[in-house]
């Protein structure tokens, strides 16, 4: 008697394999589909073993050609060629990398003028300020090397030392000052031969060189102001000390709040990936305007990666020859310089330096007790006393302090909150895999 029900079906999983109990002949059989679907599978470990076998041989193809491709030409074998020959894609893959990796150091370098062709580029440069009857100029990290600020992507700026791995104290920004090139902007623009300011620098220098506020647009905001944007006009505070502390990506809180409506305030530093929308500091209004009406621009240490991005400073719809004419001063490369009538490679401070000789102007030293920022502060509220740890900008002597908390902790920490150093993975490409065909 058959101690299964006909309708049973024993599946009996054995070794991977299905097979079934047939009540008609008595006996245990797989079937043709189960027959297939085993071999389907071992076909296809047969391949993926085949493929990855292919790529650990292919892998071994290039870094043999690569080694080779080091070697002098007078160097390789008879061997070594037909290695070559015979791998023509990879050796072009290989050459064409070369090519980039050569470039991109190219443009990482910097450079020096001469001091003849310096003085004699000076001269061209103090000429078209002189002739210009609109001129902005646009500034980055570059002008505040001097003042200790380390630039973005100079060998020793903030991201090249992230990217290495490397730490970056933020202990000096309350210690910096107003450079030359600071205050030569400034005087420039007092004696009416600049008539804008766009930067990129979120320092607040600029403001505290004396720029008055409306011939400055600080696009990615300033490291000293707060605001409480559900306040109509937005209410602003200027602090003594760094208001970002805390805040970063999408996150813009500083937790502080606002003394009118009590809201949270926000600080107005815009980071890689947002959108700046705020009025003040940041005066796109004025940027805007100041492009359209610009017949020059300098730009002043900046690798321009970013300013490129923004179409409105440029006037790129019109035709080139209505463009403002472009003088750029930066040590490295920048994606404008073809554009450019001048490029000076030279430190801000040297070129503005010799400009202000070149024009015969003075220029004004940073005197503490005129900077604006003192009479801008806001004092804190004794309940927020404890609400930063960062160094406060000291007072100029004779003057009473603004009460600004009792931040003592500052010191030689790295950079970890705050808009310093931040943006940095964002400037990093992704590597392209390898094409090993
Ligand atoms: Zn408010």
């Amino acid at each position: 008697m058959c101690v299964f029900p006909l309708s049973c079906v024993l599946v009996v999983l054995n070794v991977g394999r299905l097979f079934r109990y047939i009540p008609t002949t008595g006996r245990m059989e797989g079937t043709a589909r189960d027959c297939g679907r085993v071999s389907s599978r071992t076909e296809r470990k047969a391949q993926e073993r085949a493929k990855i076998l292919q790529q650990e041989k292919q892998r071994k193809t290039f870094k043999l050609v690569s080694q080779i491709l080091k070697k002098s030409e007078s160097e390789r074998t008879e061997e070594e060629l037909a290695t070559l020959q015979q791998c023509e894609k990879m050796v072009q893959e290989l050459r064409l990398r070369q090519i980039r990796r050569d470039a991109l150091k190219r443009k990482q370098e910097e450079v020096l003028d001469r001091p003849d062709e310096l003085q004699r580029k000076v001269k061209e440069l103090a000429a078209a300020v002189r002739a210009a009857t609109y001129l902005v100029v646009y500034t980055g990290a570059g002008i505040s090397t001097a003042a200790s600020i380390p630039d973005y992507r100079g060998p020793n700026g903030v991201w090249t030392l992230l990217q290495k791995g490397r730490s970056v104290s933020a202990s000096d920004l309350s210690e910096a000052e107003p450079t030359l090139t600071h205050m030569c902007i400034g005087k420039l623009h007092e004696e009416k031969l600049v008539q804008h300011v766009v930067s990129q620098n979120c320092d607040g220098l600029h403001l505290r060189s004396g720029l008055p506020r409306q011939a400055l647009s600080e696009l990615h905001g300033n490291m000293y102001i707060e605001v409480c944007t559900a306040c109509s006009p937005p209410e602003e505070c200027v602090r003594l000390f760094d208001v970002t502390e805390q805040t970063g990506l999408h996150r813009h809180g500083t937790g502080r709040h606002c003394s009118r409506c009590g809201a949270e305030l926000r600080d107005t530093i815009v980071h890689f990936g947002e959108r700046g929308t705020l009025d003040q500091p940041l005066n796109w209004k004025g940027a805007a305007e100041a492009a359209a009406k610009a017949d020059a621009i300098l730009c002043l240490g900046s690798s321009l990666k970013v300013l490129k991005k923004y179409a409105c400073l440029w006037c790129m719809n019109r035709t080139p020859n209505k463009r403002p004419k472009l003088y750029i001063v930066n040590l490295q490369w920048t994606p404008k310089d073809d554009l450019a009538a001048l490029k000076i490679h030279g430190k801000c401070d040297d070129v503005m330096k010799l400009l202000m000789e070149e024009l015969d102007i003075q220029i004004p030293e940073y005197d503490k007790s005129k900077d604006p920022i003192f009479s801008l502060a806001t004092p804190l509220r004794p309940e927020e006393a404890d609400s930063h740890h960062r160094k406060l900008i000291a007072p100029p002597s004779g003057r009473p302090a603004i009460f600004q908390g009792s931040a003592e902790e500052c010191g030689r920490a790295p950079v970890q909150g705050g808009w310093f150093g931040r943006g940095c993975s964002k400037g990093r490409k992704k590597k392209k895999p390898l094409s090993l065909k």
